[in-house]
């Protein structure tokens, strides 16, 4: 399918021929994709695709087109070639420097908000820190939820903390928080109430048996946990049982084989853990939670 092949084809005839394209390049979701693909680059959203279906695509279209199907077929996640995903119900922006937020790490933030709920010393403001905060999926999550709630991002690539920066200002909650490029929570000082990540956890030799689409296009910055795994959560364990203040919660993201190691972790460093780790939808223990002693 060349560009200038698409160029004058009616918008439902070139959704069609790009879907059988796709289709015939393994591409697990065709239909879907095409739609996505074709509605960003004619900035059409699914009705606009229906009521435009007619009409035809110009040579400028049919080349975004075009440069679009070939990400794609070289199994470019969706997410990456259309710039965006949606978290938490948040439209969040992406980078070369950030992961594609997954609909697992809801579940940290599900067991932060349960944290607050059930912990009655959350009660003026809440005073949150999310280490590694990558587009700032968890931390924006958390302060759309909690109004009440500042807080403060770290990561350790400027390009990362640049697009944290623009999605907290696109929610429009920049005014509660704030992004400090360092080295997991090198930079942070003072007290937090809440100290949430999803840290790098994969075995370094596991990343070539990845996902196609996660090993080739996701930052290893954000993949890589080093040897076994685990090199993050020794950082950010003991980083986080100085950082937190009586009673506050560490809740952190784990491999689908951490859990317990990552609960033994926080117990060493002096922390308790209230609870088993929190499954995510596909029943993986996903996010284990330890708490600062109280006053
Ligand atoms: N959940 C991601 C994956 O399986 C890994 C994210 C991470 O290392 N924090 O690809």
């Amino acid at each position: 399918m060349t560009a200038a092949k698409l160029a004058g084809l009616s918008v439902d005839v070139a959704r069609r021929t790009l879907a059988a394209r796709l289709k015939e390049s393994g591409i697990d979701s065709p239909e879907l994709d095409a739609r996505l693909l074709i509605g960003a680059a004619l900035d059409l959203d699914h009705t606009g695709l229906a009521v435009h279906g007619a009409r035809q695509i110009i040579p400028v279209e049919a080349g975004v087109i075009e440069s679009f199907a070939k990400r794609r077929i070289e199994h470019e996640p969706i997410a990456r070639i259309l710039g965006h995903k949606e978290f938490w119900g948040l439209d969040l922006r992406l980078s070369k420097a950030t992961l594609v937020p997954r609909p697992d790490t809801e579940t940290v933030v599900e067991a932060a908000l349960e944290f607050v709920r059930s912990n009655p010393i959350f009660e003026g403001e809440i005073r949150i820190a999310d280490i590694g905060t990558g587009s700032g999926a968890i931390l924006l999550a958390l302060l759309s939820e909690l109004h009440q709630a500042i807080g403060t991002g770290t990561d350790i690539s400027c390009e990362a903390i640049a697009t944290a920066e623009l999605n907290a200002e696109r929610l429009g909650i920049a005014h509660r928080a704030s992004f400090i490029q360092c080295n997991y929570a090198a930079g942070l000082s003072g007290f937090f109430d809440l100290i949430v990540s999803n840290p790098p956890y994969i075995r370094s030799l596991d990343i070539q048996t990845l996902d196609a689409e996660v090993r080739d296009n996701d930052p290893h910055l954000a993949l890589d946990g080093g040897p076994d795994g685990f090199d993050a959560y020794r950082i950010i364990v003991p980083q986080a049982a100085k950082l937190l203040a009586p009673g506050g919660g560490l809740i952190v993201e784990v491999g689908y084989d951490q859990s317990r190691q990552v609960s033994q972790m926080m117990q060493a460093a002096g922390l308790t853990v209230p609870h088993p780790p929190r499954a995510d939808l596909g029943g993986i223990e996903r996010v284990v939670v330890g708490q600062q002693v109280g006053l």
